[in-house]
């Protein structure tokens, strides 16, 4: 269980906060009868038993296993011999397309397509878009509808990168094979009409396979030998690092960020806060937080050592007014959801701790009644 949980039954609570705290309590509660009966439900739909990957041949996607394998040889070979210093210029030019890569995943298709975190202008969306065509990932369809799918049904058979069938399934096996039928047949509900009505969207969809194959391939590995006579050989091999570098930064949101790191926020959940992840994911690494309050576009408290580059950047982008309507949950909501299921770690628990487990003074008001009608209820159950 959680021992680290504050204990509100020493102090009595005023009459208000009481109501709010039943409030809180009775929502939480019904909010968890549905995910729990959605799990169940999910879980009595399956016709077959999850068998491990590797016993299910004729599952497995060899072109995904062959393909994925031959990279990361090549990128390991490349780490190891490639001459940094006396090719600097493509080593910033590849650093540049690997940053411009991720920031289309992280402030694209996840907090602003995914989630609807924040607004963007025409110009901005085509720029994410773009961006996002230089990681050189799955179509943005796939990408959004994956990631809906797993936000609502995380840790079950319907979560594409179901972090409960190990490890490897969650960070890249999920890829080397057949999508479990709940997956397909959940993602088919899920509502994507935002995305269809989105013009960026649907010219970048149409023209996806060759958008990936030149800003994602050739016009990184082209440029350097045009531009400073790069050999072939380095510039490939350059290209080859970053993709593979890209590929395991945001794998590692779906595995590392899942099972190893704290849980401040939310106890209940397998979401983790995770540093090094999101050092090398531009910030998705503070996943605990993430998954309870999916709808911030920060994906994460600011300051306090929370590395996050790419909130940073949406914020710039804001100031010029490409970015708007950035939500985030009110102080009192977040307060309360840290005292009532994190498991103790963070700051704000510690001082109420401090202050003999009276949670409710400090964290009880109007405004987080509000909070748990509406935003607190649609953060737990949607996307
Ligand atoms: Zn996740
Ligand atoms: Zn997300």
């Amino acid at each position: 269980m959680a021992p680290n949980v504050v204990d509100t039954s020493r102090n009595q609570p005023t009459l208000v906060e009481q109501g709010v705290e039943n409030e809180f309590d009775s929502k939480e509660e019904e909010i968890r009868k549905r995910v729990v009966s959605t799990k169940s439900q999910n879980q009595s739909e399956v016709n077959e038993p999850i068998s491990p990957w590797y016993s299910r041949l004729e599952d497995i996607k060899w072109f995904n296993v062959i393909f994925i394998t031959i990279l990361h040889i090549a990128a390991v070979y490349a780490f190891f011999t490639l001459p940094y210093i006396r090719c600097w210029r493509t080593f910033i030019w590849t650093y540049i397309i690997g940053f411009l890569g991720g920031f289309g995943i992280t402030g694209g298709v996840h907090r602003l397509w995914s989630h609807k975190a924040y607004k963007a202008n025409t110009a901005m969306r085509i720029f994410l878009a773009f961006c996002y065509s230089c990681a050189g990932l799955n179509s943005l369809h796939e990408w959004i509808k994956d990631h809906r799918v797993h936000h609502k049904y995380s840790e079950t058979d319907a979560d594409p990168h179901n972090s409960t069938r190990g490890f490897f399934f969650s960070h890249c096996g999920w890829l080397m094979q057949k999508k479990h039928p709940e997956v397909i047949r959940k993602g088919k509900q899920i509502d994507f009409s935002d995305i269809e009505a989105d013009e960026v969207i649907t010219f970048f969809e149409k023209y996806f396979g060759i958008m990936r194959v030149m800003f994602s391939y050739v016009i990184p590995i082209v440029v350097p030998v045009y531009f400073w006579n790069e050999e072939w050989k380095y510039a490939i091999l350059f290209q080859v690092f970053r993709y593979v570098l890209v590929l395991n930064s945001v794998w590692s949101t779906n595995s590392v960020a899942h099972m190893f790191g704290n849980k401040p926020y939310d106890q209940s959940i397998a979401p983790v806060e995770n540093f090094i992840v999101a050092v090398f994911a531009l910030g998705e690494g503070w996943h605990n937080y993430h998954h309870t309050f999916p709808y911030d576009y920060r994906a994460s408290e600011v300051g306090k050592g929370l590395i996050n580059p790419t909130t940073h950047l949406i914020d710039l982008f804001s100031k010029i007014g490409w970015a708007y309507d950035c939500k985030v949950p009110s102080e009192s909501l977040l307060k309360m959801t840290i005292v009532k299921r994190g498991n103790g770690t963070h700051e704000y628990s510690k001082i109420m701790r401090k202050k003999s487990g009276n949670v409710g003074k400090d964290t009880v008001t109007e405004d987080t009644k509000e909070c748990i009608n509406t935003s607190y209820e649609w953060c737990l159950a949607e996307t």
